[in-house]
């Protein structure tokens, strides 16, 4: 029986207020406009955003400019760097229950969950501070005594940053300290469901010793604050993470002045179970995979590839264990599943499982948003009978929507799982080592696990193939990817000359 929580009512909580954070200075828009946050569990205003004009963008962007032009962050020493990174995970640290409780309270996530994530984040500033001090070029004493080649690295420049509601600060956490330790000066923007802890970091970093301008944080709408960040002609880069369109916008409009882009899109991650496997384990994985996060997650195991000789007892299995999901409100220690985001993304949810059961498709287990009395909230759905070509065995659903499919030889896995645009991450569950390398190797991710699922380490790079983005975070090559390489060639004694010989 799917245990379902009741949202409580947030007594005598006073409405949160955040100014946008320019140059060092918390400030409103010029405009003077607010927007509240109606928490998604809750139903009621949670928190208020300064938000920014298309000409508040243009200021943060001349601030980022000017820092990294004429201040002195990028011309700091990397020890420098790395201490005040260090110093902003201390005090991210200490206000981790706070920044937790903000992204409970704005996206509806569990707060055990939300506490894992800024304990990770927190991890993650400590991982950059460490880069920042490693991030060198290359030498080349090889090509004869007349050259030296210095190969160099150099700070990108001004990055744009911008991020989605799902997981709010651990993925601006993915992305600013790695920019920082490369010496970038930044514009943040973080989605206008969830600013508030990205806002927060204007104090924290202030606190941290970051010189004014080298960080700008603007709330605000896409069309309006996002935009200009992704076609600025004084922006070097653009580092985004939300959903393929607006990825493919972004690209877009970094083309006319050729910006860098960094790209962290959506997925349709498959896991592929073989009758060897650690079936109790990867029960336990497939409900995790399913529903973490609702579902609102890049890496949701959304579509499951069973052998077709345990796919009965597998989702039976998976069913039992689903009804079991703490569902509803976020701030009990216990839930497993918190709100979904908005009405509008409940409801595009809700019409994936139409149309897959109008396709052929069953409903095992959900099928349905549920009635808590606040709130929004989606029950842990499992589909049987999908077919490869149905809309919700290839599309991003972000919900907590489990897809079944099945197949009879490993080639067929394969190809199931490789039939999609996406390619973010993949799962392969079997004792046998030889089939676990055929299809960590075949398949086209930018992860694969191997009877797990979902575990990740600040040192492992996480990205997709071809629709789930372009580049890669975290690991050792992020920092680098903040980054220009110039070349100096240097001659040494008297140079030949190419037409008039040398007396
Ligand atoms: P979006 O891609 O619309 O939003 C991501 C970020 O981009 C937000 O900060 C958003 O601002 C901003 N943005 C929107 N329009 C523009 C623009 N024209 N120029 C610059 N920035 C812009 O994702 P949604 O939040 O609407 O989610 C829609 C779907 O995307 C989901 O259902 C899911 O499938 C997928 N998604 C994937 C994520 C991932 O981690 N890969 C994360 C979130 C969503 P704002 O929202 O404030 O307008």
């Amino acid at each position: 029986m799917t245990v379902h929580l009741r949202p409580r009512p947030l007594a005598d909580r006073a409405v949160r207020e955040f100014k946008m954070f320019i140059d060092g200075q918390h400030v409103s828009g010029s405009d003077g406009r607010t927007m509240d946050r109606v928490g998604p569990a809750h139903g009621v205003v949670v928190s208020r955003y300064h938000v920014a004009s298309t000409k508040d963008a243009d200021r943060a962007i001349a601030a980022a400019r000017r820092a990294f032009d004429e201040g002195d962050w990028p011309r700091r020493t990397a020890a420098d760097r790395a201490r005040v990174l260090l110093r902003a995970a201390e005090i991210i640290e200490a206000r981790a229950d706070e920044i937790a409780l903000l992204d409970t309270l704005e996206s509806g996530k569990p707060i055990s969950q939300a506490k894992g994530e800024i304990a990770g984040s927190v991890d993650i500033w400590r991982y950059a501070a460490a880069l920042a001090r490693d991030l060198h070029g290359e030498s080349y004493n090889t090509l004869g005594d007349g050259t030296l080649g210095v190969v160099l690295r150099e700070a990108i420049g001004v990055v744009s940053i911008i991020t989605p509601w799902n997981f709010p600060f651990l993925i601006v956490s993915q992305k600013l300290p790695f920019a920082l330790a490369a010496g970038c000066t930044c514009v943040v923007k973080p989605s206008e469901l969830t600013s508030g802890s990205t806002l927060l970091l204007g104090e924290i970093l202030t606190q941290a010793g970051l010189p004014a301008g080298a960080v700008n944080i603007i709330a605000g709408t896409g069309a309006e604050a996002g935009a200009p960040l992704t076609s600025h002609p004084d922006v070097d880069m653009v580092s985004f993470t939300g959903s393929t369109g607006i990825g493919k916008l972004t690209m877009s409009n970094a083309a006319a002045t050729l910006k860098k882009v960094s790209l962290e899109l959506g997925g349709k991650n498959p896991q592929v179970v073989f009758p060897d496997a650690d079936l109790e384990a990867f029960v336990d994985a497939a409900v995790f995979g399913a529903y973490f996060n609702a579902g609102e997650c890049c890496n949701a195991g959304s579509r499951l590839i069973l052998h077709a000789d345990i796919a009965d007892e597998v989702v039976a299995r998976i069913a039992e264990l689903s009804r079991q999901v703490r569902v509803g409100d976020p701030l009990d220690p216990t839930t497993k599943v918190g709100a979904i985001i908005s009405t509008a993304h409940l409801d595009k949810i809700a019409s994936y499982v139409d149309g897959a059961t109008r396709a052929g498709a069953t409903v095992y287990v959900g099928g349905g948003p549920l009635d808590l009395g606040a709130g929004q909230f989606m029950a842990p759905t499992i589909l049987t009978g999908v077919l490869p070509d149905m809309a919700v065995a290839r599309e991003e659903v972000f919900g907590p929507v489990l897809s079944v499919l099945t197949f009879g030889t490993t080639e067929e896995a394969i190809n199931i799982a490789n039939a999609i645009d996406y390619g973010l991450s993949a799962s392969v569950w079997s004792r046998d080592i030889d089939t676990c390398l055929a299809i960590g190797r075949r398949v086209r991710a930018g992860t694969v696990w191997v009877n797990t699922f979902m575990d990740g380490a600040s040192e492992l790079p996480f990205g997709g193939y071809r629709q789930s983005g372009l580049g890669r975070e975290l690991g050792r090559h992020a920092v680098e990817d903040y980054t220009e390489t110039k070349t100096l060639n240097l001659h040494i004694g008297a140079r030949t000359n190419w037409w008039v010989p040398r007396t």
